[in-house]
């Protein structure tokens, strides 16, 4: 390994009885890139606010520059050039390019007298240092995601950072703006500067990492090259479970019509042309990143966005989607992307939740609901998608992620649904459980529903779906069998466009 920046050794830490971080050693060599990784609540973010010397560690000592501390404090991790960029990129919108980049600085330095022109040059030099440009008097509000991400850096890299730290960078941006992001790290290593980030899309994680820290419930599991990983051994060092995947094969059955067709559909701003037909047992993935049109094509196949123009047919007849109740009596689901906020009640109890699709069939002969039968009901569904419970009488808002989407999947299943549309069906969820729900999904489609499955995610796409759509800027660029490609060869498509 390169020479060693940062070394952390034998750290644990603990919340009120809750083992964060238990005996973690981890090392940061010069110009590394490095990625941590871990499930939700593995200790990722206790680890990087250590590094940051805001959050005090219970044992362990941390050496920057072979220098031990005991007792790291924010100014002695900044003075050592540790900088991290978190997750919201604490930015001033409403400040210039030039001044979020500069301003910093010069406050540290204690400067009265600020001139503009100064502010310019300090921010020109830095962005020519890693060889990019921005309008420097453009406010911060008006740039890209990626551009912001760009002055996020600068900023950092003029505060003599030799260690960026990243939060998650690549949840929110896309395909090309991640390679954009990619390529400012390998300029920045070229300069001998390191990189930290935390990142759950394991896809990513071993196209940019050198080198990847696996973390499971607050204890390292081990470090490992990126060279020496794959997408399932990856996960399996995440879960510690065997995730046991059943492949997919879609079987084309002669005479078999389409449930679902759609003719041109357009809508200014949100897509444009789309046609394609889906039949029984299929699983159509739509992959493209956020901001392509996906969401919205899905919200108009369901009578949430009115298109302009175009046809859809439902069993080759003619229909008009104009509202969701109108999308469920013809036999469609919907399972929305922000489940939270859309797909349950989360302060109702699990039951309530279940039911609430289909109150009309829980009536008993005096039009009251059977709550007996409402009961019953709720506890198949429970049974049947394997959703951890402590009671039915529990409120939605105390299941774990996992637990929480199959109660939004088999809200929608008890509806009965022909076709179903699934929007990001396991972001932010834990490894065992995106397994469990993509089996799900499955074996609802060899049971015959049509699907339609959305994801930025090509993992998930290519294993589970046996056609896929590639949607940018709202066009299909791309449809293919996957039986016809291998997943790196998706995953590059995706990154060409
Ligand atoms: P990650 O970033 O990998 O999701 P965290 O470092 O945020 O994990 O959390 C690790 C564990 O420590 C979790 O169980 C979390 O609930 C707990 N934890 C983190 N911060 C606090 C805190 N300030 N108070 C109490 N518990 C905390
Ligand atoms: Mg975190």
């Amino acid at each position: 390994m390169a020479e060693e920046l940062l070394k952390i050794q034998n750290v644990s830490k603990s919340y009120a009885g809750v083992r964060a971080l238990d005996n973690v050693n981890m090392s940061i060599g010069k110009g590394e890139v490095h990625c941590l990784v871990g499930e939700n609540g593995s200790g990722k973010s206790t680890l990087i606010k250590i590094i940051a010397g805001v959050v005090k560690p219970d044992e362990g000592e941390i050496i920057i520059n072979g220098k031990t501390f005991r007792n790291l404090r924010p100014i002695d991790s900044i003075n050592e050039g540790i900088q991290v960029i978190y997750q919201d990129l604490s930015l001033f919108p409403n400040l210039s390019v030039a001044e979020n980049i500069s301003l910093n600085q010069l406050i540290v330095e204690k400067r009265r007298l600020i001139n503009w022109k100064e502010i310019k040059d300090i921010a020109k030099k830095e962005l020519s240092n890693i060889n990019r440009e921005i309008n420097l008097s453009e406010r911060v509000e008006n740039l890209s995601i990626a551009n912001k991400q760009l002055v996020a850096i600068c900023r950092a890299l003029i505060q003599n950072a030799k260690l960026i730290i990243m939060d998650e960078p690549t949840t929110a941006i896309t395909k090309r703006e991640i390679d954009y992001l990619l390529s400012v790290i390998l300029d920045l290593k070229k300069r001998g500067i390191s990189t930290l980030f935390v990142s759950h899309k394991l896809s990513e994680v071993l196209q940019i990492a050198e080198r990847v820290t696996v973390l499971r419930d607050g204890k390292k599991i081990g470090d490992y090259s990126a060279d020496e990983l794959d997408y399932d051994t990856l996960s399996f060092y995440m879960s510690g479970k065997e995730v046991v995947s059943s492949p997919f094969s879609y079987e084309e059955k002669h005479g078999r019509k389409p449930m679902l067709e759609v003719k041109n559909l357009s809508k200014k701003g949100d897509f444009k042309d789309i046609s394609f037909k889906l039949k029984p047992g299929e699983i159509i993935g739509v992959i493209g990143p956020l901001g392509s049109g996906r969401t919205e094509l899905a919200l108009s196949l369901f009578g949430l966005n009115k298109p302009d123009s175009g046809e859809i047919y439902i069993n080759g007849q003619l229909v008009r989607m104009d509202s969701p109740q109108k999308a469920i009596s013809l036999g469609l689901s919907y399972l929305p992307e922000d489940r939270l906020h859309q797909g349950l009640f989360l302060r109702q109890s699990v039951q309530n939740n279940l039911v609430v699709t289909i109150l009309k069939k829980l009536l008993n002969k005096f039009k009251l609901l059977d709550h007996n039968k409402k009961y019953k009901y709720a506890k198949e569904w429970v049974n049947r998608l394997s959703i951890n419970v402590p009671s039915l009488e529990a409120a939605a808002q105390a299941l774990s992620g996992g637990n929480q989407q199959r109660l939004v999947i088999a809200k929608w299943l008890a509806t009965d649904p022909k076709i179903f549309i699934l929007d990001s069906p396991t972001v932010g969820i834990d490894i065992a459980s995106k397994n469990n729900i993509h089996n799900i999904i499955k074996q609802l489609a060899r049971e015959g529903m049509g699907i339609i499955m959305i994801s930025d995610e090509a993992p998930e796409i290519f294993r589970n779906c046996n056609r896929i759509m590639v949607m940018i800027d709202g066009s299909i660029v791309r449809e293919l069998n996957t039986v016809d490609i291998t997943e790196d060869e998706l995953f590059d498509m995706l990154s060409s466009n």
